[in-house]
């Protein structure tokens, strides 16, 4: 389970004041779940993910993963046990589709003839064919199948937590739909405990077992998409869900 409780992140601003990205964020994923960040552009969503692998350090607030403070443990070794797909891709451009996808297994010093079997069965996950692209690089590929290697890379060490930042935002509706309903049989089998960012509704509503919808820094509305669409917390609630 992870508990993030009264989370802020606070910039120094340009008039010397400072300038607050996120203000006492509180709640829970059950083990096994998906939590969807959800909200407009500039709300608060990608900071709070960041610092739940401390990527971002807390101003103030605590995370917790599996009854672990996380600011005690070593943050490299935290990173490690947590996948994480990046809003902008970031594969690797000098190594290949295999290397990596395969780049934190090698760090964990797994055995590299399976690493290299489990790339080829992520990619064929991702509706990729192995085939044709384990040894492509970056630069080959489509924005769409870049960020479908991304979410193969996160899923290569088995982590028991995967944070997605807009996983299949480059991929086209018709590709996304399907990309969408595989990620939920793979997630039927693999369980992760899963943060999802996303500012589409419909994407939200599909895949999550809880909307966390953020305004301004803030959670505005944590619940299920049932509650949430039939009991919208407040008017912006009611408004961005409706749109
Ligand atoms: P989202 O992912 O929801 O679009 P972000 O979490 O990236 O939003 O950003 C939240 C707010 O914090 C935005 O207003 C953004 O401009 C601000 N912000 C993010 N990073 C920094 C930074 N390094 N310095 C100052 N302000 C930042
Ligand atoms: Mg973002």
């Amino acid at each position: 389970m992870i508990r993030i409780e009264n989370l802020c992140k606070k910039y120094p601003g340009r008039d010397g004041g400072l300038v607050t990205a996120v203000e006492d964020v509180s709640f829970e994923v059950d083990e096994g779940q998906i939590c969807v960040l959800l909200g407009p552009s500039g709300c608060g969503k990608t900071t709070t993910l960041k610092m739940i692998n401390r990527l971002i350090e807390p101003t103030s607030g605590k995370v917790h993963i599996a009854g672990r403070d996380t600011s005690v443990m070593d943050a490299v070794s935290l990173r490690r046990t947590i996948g994480y797909v990046i809003q902008q891709v970031g594969l690797f451009p000098n190594m290949t589709v295999e290397q990596n996808i395969c780049a934190v297994p090698d760090l964990l010093g797994w055995d590299k003839v399976k690493s290299r079997k489990r790339a080829a069965e992520l990619l064929d996950i991702v509706a990729l064919d192995p085939g044709q692209f384990l040894k492509r690089f970056p630069k080959e590929l489509s924005g769409g199948q870049q960020q479908r290697v991304g979410v193969a890379r996160a899923l290569a060490a088995d982590p028991p937590v995967m944070l997605m930042d807009e996983p299949f935002g480059a991929i086209d509706p018709i590709n996304r739909e399907t990309i969408q309903d595989e990620f939920m049989r793979i997630q039927r089998q693999v369980k992760k405990t899963v943060l999802f960012v996303s500012h589409d509704i419909d994407e939200a509503v599909k895949m999550a077992d809880r909307i966390a919808v953020f305004r301004n820094g803030r959670i505005e509305q944590y619940a299920t998409p049932d509650e949430m669409l039939a009991r919208p917390a407040s008017g912006f609630v009611a408004d961005f869900m409706g749109s």
